[in-house]
């Protein structure tokens, strides 16, 4: 074990954990242990949780929220981040963890999965490096499939089940009107709903191989515009449970949008701007028809 490191008592740090969008999400197979492998570009927006981290002589992690109602205890992200941070590094140090959450829970957002991120990024940067970029890698990937994307910064291609990661160099500056409707999705119930018939290991890899040409071809194009791979392999299963989510999708194009569409399992969908006033007077717009939380966001770089 290592003895208690100054670096951290009493001071107190804040980071930002911001959201993310899923501009194409295609499934390319299921795993033998239920995972499915997909291919799909992740941006990080900048809506955001904001977390305190503070040492303390107790030993002990302690948590609090505000904002939006997540679990306050060992099953916060936020917390098994910095408990798998201490296990693994051998520091024996207490913790308070303030969280302020502000991105919509269980809505397609990844705010849990940043919120890990954010706190075993900031650990291992207080704390000097304890970790390599792999070992902390691994971690995430533990804590959750979309937590190693929250590790890079700025958006990637993601493959296998998540923990390839392929940063995209140029990615348009966009502004994203966000709209989460009051329904509560839960990923489980997609992937497990999906009618994904069986499919050999071979057949995987090849859709995978074809997904990811797609967007890079896409990508090369100098008349790329995102608007034209918007994709997503859930949303049609989640939107016809709650048909919330196709109004939504249609208002945000009424409203002006290159495109919209809904992010990772839903129930959030976006609607894409390449300026920041037209997102402006669309977010306004979509607060007048009262289908859920707007926000605007501009993508993170
Ligand atoms: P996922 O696809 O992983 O479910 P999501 O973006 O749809 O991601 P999150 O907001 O990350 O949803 O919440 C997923 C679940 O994780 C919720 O049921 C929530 O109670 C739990 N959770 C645990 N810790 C957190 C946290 N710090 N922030 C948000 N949710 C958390």
């Amino acid at each position: 074990m290592l003895s208690r490191s100054p670096t951290i008592d009493h001071q107190s740090s804040t980071h930002l954990a911001p959201a993310k969008i899923n501009i194409r999400l295609k499934i390319t197979g299921r795993r033998p242990d239920g995972y499915h492998n997909l291919v799909s570009i992740m941006v990080p927006v900048g809506l955001y949780d904001r977390i305190e981290l503070r040492g303390t002589d107790h030993n002990l992690i302690t948590l609090w929220c505000e904002g939006l109602s997540v679990p306050a205890d060992r099953e916060n992200l936020a917390y098994r981040a910095a408990d798998s941070f201490f296990s693994s590094t051998g520091i024996e140090q207490g913790l308070s963890i303030g969280l302020k959450k502000d991105i919509p829970v269980a809505a397609g957002l990844g705010g849990g999965s940043s919120d890990a991120a954010c706190v075993l990024k900031a650990l291992n940067r207080i704390y000097s490096d304890p970790l390599t970029k792999k070992e902390l890698a691994a971690l995430a990937l533990d804590l959750g499939t979309d937590v190693p994307f929250f590790l890079k910064d700025g958006p990637c291609i993601a493959k296998g089940i998540g923990e390839i990661l392929e940063p995209i160099e140029e990615w348009p500056r966009l502004w994203y009107v966000i709209v989460t409707p009051p329904v509560r999705v839960s990923t489980a119930w997609v992937y497990g709903n999906l009618n994904w018939p069986p499919i050999g290991e071979t057949e995987q890899l090849e859709l995978t191989r074809d997904e990811y040409q797609f967007i890079i071809a896409n990508l090369k194009k100098s008349s790329f515009a995102p608007g034209h791979i918007l994709d997503n392999d859930l949303e049609a299963l989640t939107m016809a449970r709650f048909p919330v989510i196709g109004a939504v999708k249609r208002a945000l194009i009424d409203s002006g949008a290159g495109g919209a569409l809904m992010s990772g399992s839903g129930p959030s969908v976006f609607g894409l701007f390449e300026s920041e006033e037209r997102a402006r007077e669309a977010k306004t717009r979509m607060k007048t028809l009262d289908t859920g939380d707007v926000f605007l966001a501009e993508g993170l770089p």
